[in-house]
């Protein structure tokens, strides 16, 4: 037991540390792939701890990544960033939105666990009420459109201090640590450009937690395992048309906003699927030019969801069908780009409880299911079932915590406790399962 005790010890001796620096993130949000000023301090923080550190193009696959914005815009993000003091060092690897960092702990022969941190912040306007704390104690986002409204700036800020906790406790470990800094988890953007990379393979054990808040259960319990998040993919659409006079020759034109109308009512029709919950939704749908010109171009947003990934396989190829044949009755052509995408999850069992006997022996109460529905989805769906399809064990965690508003919302808030806990719980479970010693 002395290790566990001496883990948590370090864990609330680290709190003050750690509210500093998950205020830091938080005021200095950045969202999916402009992670440059937060990562550049991660690689910092971990080279200075120990770790053997990768940045830039050997975190993520280039190709693989998802939903990336334009190079003008990364530029503009990149000198933000160098602006609002990222490291100079460590930055000079995210140029381009190459951000993310994972830290190696190398304890000689053993088991390869794998831990995940998300770091990026959503395209979210903050609250400026009075009432919600990071604006009336200064620390709100100071970048427009950006916010750490599901607790990212959290999740990293717990990665330092296990990075941190482990590393002092390194003697007592054996095998591989891998803290894994994800970008662009929102949107499911950036996981999958990881294990393209071939960061999850070999790993044995993988752990993610996200911080949840809950009416059900008190403060601070856990929750070992998740299951049934949602498949998803994410598709930019734009129809391609002919614009032409609407008086003099309508019949010259080839009406995108037509094509893209008709896909509309087609993919919100896609019939339901007998083997369980599907999704789909138009969220935006902008074209035309003006009231007397036959509209050329056309732009929609859609996502497809389903309870598992077969399930939103059928809705995708069925959206795909429409928008290929709503495109073609009115003479126009489509194209469509994967802006993001997630797997199903599910944990193992056999770690979920495992981990929860580690956690009641650490003094958390835990939830009385091992799984707890996820209803949104993760991109951490693409590691997981990386490292389970190799014979792995994985599972995502929940820390429930309390919130000041649901996450995505703009008063998103949580109690700081977590960062301690979160610390408490990654680095308890990595202790057994790398441990040397049986006490
Ligand atoms: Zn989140």
């Amino acid at each position: 037991m002395q290790i566990t005790e001496k883990i948590i010890t370090q864990a609330e001796a680290l709190q003050p540390e750690m509210v500093a620096q998950r205020r830091d993130f938080h005021k200095y949000a950045e969202s999916g792939w402009f992670e440059m000023r937060t990562t550049s301090i991660i690689a910092r923080k971990l080279t200075e701890l120990g770790y053997e550190v990768l940045t830039g193009e050997d975190v993520c696959d280039r190709d693989a990544r998802m939903g990336v914005a334009d190079d003008a815009t990364l530029d503009k993000q990149y000198e933000r960033a160098i602006a609002q003091g990222a490291d100079p060092e460590f930055v000079q690897a995210t140029r381009g939105g190459m951000t993310g960092a994972i830290g190696i702990l190398r304890c000689g022969e053993g088991p390869t666990v794998a831990l995940r941190f998300d770091i990026d912040a959503l395209g979210v306007i903050e609250s400026q009420d009075a009432d919600h704390r990071p604006f009336a104690e200064g620390w709100n986002s100071v970048n427009p459109g950006m916010m750490h409204a599901c607790g990212h700036d959290g999740h990293a800020t717990v990665g330092l201090g296990v990075a941190k906790v482990l590393m002092d406790i390194k003697e007592h470990l054996r095998g591989t640590v891998k803290l894994i800094f994800q970008p662009a988890e929102e949107g499911v953007r950036g996981a999958k450009s990881i294990v393209a990379k071939g960061h999850l393979n070999g790993v044995d054990y993988l752990l993610g937690t996200h911080v949840t808040g809950n009416t059900k259960y008190p403060n601070c319990m856990v929750c070992p395992g998740a299951k049934d998040s949602l498949a998803t993919s994410k598709y930019d659409v734009i129809f391609h048309g002919k614009s032409a006079h609407a008086g003099g020759s309508p019949n010259g034109g080839n009406n995108a906003m037509l094509a893209a109308a008709t896909a509309v009512l087609n993919l919100q029709a896609i019939p339901r699927h007998g083997g369980g919950a599907t999704r789909i939704n138009v969220g935006k749908l902008v074209a035309g030019s003006g009231r007397n010109v036959i509209c050329d171009e056309a732009f929609m947003e859609i996502e497809t969801r389903g309870a598992n990934t077969e399930l939103n396989t059928y809705v995708e190829n069925y959206a795909l069908r429409i928008l290929e044949n709503a495109a073609a009755m009115h003479g126009c052509t489509v194209e469509y780009k994967l802006m993001g995408a997630a797997e199903s999850l599910t944990s193992d069992v056999s770690l979920a409880q495992r981990l929860r006997k580690v956690w009641e022996a650490a003094g958390f109460t835990l939830t009385e299911e091992d799984m707890m529905t996820a209803g949104g989805s993760e991109d951490f769906s693409y590691m997981m079932n990386a490292v389970q399809q190799q014979g792995g064990q994985a599972t995502f965690f929940r820390t429930l915590t309390k919130l000041s508003a649901g996450a995505h919302n703009r008063r998103f808030d949580f109690d700081e406790v977590f960062l301690q806990n979160g610390v408490k719980l990654f680095c308890t479970a990595v202790y057994d399962l790398l441990k040397t010693t049986t006490k």
